[in-house]
């Protein structure tokens, strides 16, 4: 360190480099560590089919692998140190099932014997083996819930505007032109009016379950063309001469001029 100070006073460069290097030790050094622990005969488990909770808890089949050096000649493969199977080809594993014994902790490990007779011996994996029951509730504690929300929000979104807005209606008045949004319009079959098609819409082999916002009703529609909802919006202006309401005379005949002009503007 005093070496790396005296160096910092003098160059720049230098003491940079000399950072860089202390930090490429640091780094090593539990890499180092690490690899002289790390046993001869590595033992690892993995999940065929079942349930693993990720802290040990598991149900089903699993395998287990060993790995070694390249003069590996058998591995036999212990539950409790007692023998579950052993394997004499690479790559050495074990397929078996939590169900072929007892219910609780078990301790898996693996013994390799190499070309020159010596013996090596794995980490030891400490599992509890439960029952099935344990995986399908956990399946559950995830999926109910999921499957409980979804429908939650399915359900408020039809049951919510129902409440809410019930014999509440749009107050757009008619012939006005509108965009229809990314799930493009439809037209009322009850009212004849057309409205934006909404992301909650319920999807049916006969068409699609809207709520008309115009008269509040539900009902079966398909997505309209472009003209379609043209059209249906000049027949909103037909309705609007054709019976205006007294209140709203003055707008409508506000509107329709303006949608008029507006049309002109777009030629
Ligand atoms: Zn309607």
């Amino acid at each position: 360190m005093l070496k790396v100070k005296a160096m910092n006073s003098h160059k720049r460069s230098y003491s940079r480099t000399a950072s860089l290097l202390i930090l490429a030790v640091l780094l090593l050094l539990p890499i180092r560590a690490l690899a002289q622990d790390e046993p001869e005969l590595r033992l690892r488990m993995s999940r065929d089919m079942g349930y693993s909770s990720g802290t040990g808890r598991i149900e089903g089949t699993f395998s287990l692998k060993a790995s070694g050096p390249d003069d590996l000649l058998k591995v036999v493969f212990l539950i409790d140190g007692q023998t579950m199977g052993e394997d004499g080809e690479a790559p050495f594993s074990l397929r078996f099932n939590t169900g072929s014994y007892a219910l609780g902790v078990h301790t898996l490990s693996a013994t390799g014997t190499t070309r020159d007779g010596r013996v090596l011996n794995s980490q030891e994996i400490r599992v509890e083996f439960v029952p099935a029951e344990e995986g399908l509730k956990t399946a559950g504690r995830i999926a109910i819930p999921i499957l409980g929300i979804t429908f939650g929000i399915m359900l408020l979104g039809y049951v919510l505007p129902m409440i809410i807005g019930r014999g509440k209606k749009s107050s757009l008045p008619l012939g006005v032109p509108r965009r229809y949004g990314i799930m493009g319009g439809a037209i009322c079959p009850k009212c004849g009016r057309p409205f934006s098609m909404t992301l909650l819409g319920l999807n049916l082999v006969a068409g699609r379950l809207e709520r008309c916002p115009h008269c509040g009703k539900f009902s079966l529609v398909r997505r309209a063309s472009p003209q379609m909802l043209r059209q249906a919006e000049l027949d909103e202006l037909q309705m609007a001469t054709a019976q205006p309401a007294v209140s709203e005379l003055s707008e409508q005949e506000h509107l329709r001029k303006e949608l008029e002009n507006s049309r002109y503007d777009e030629l």
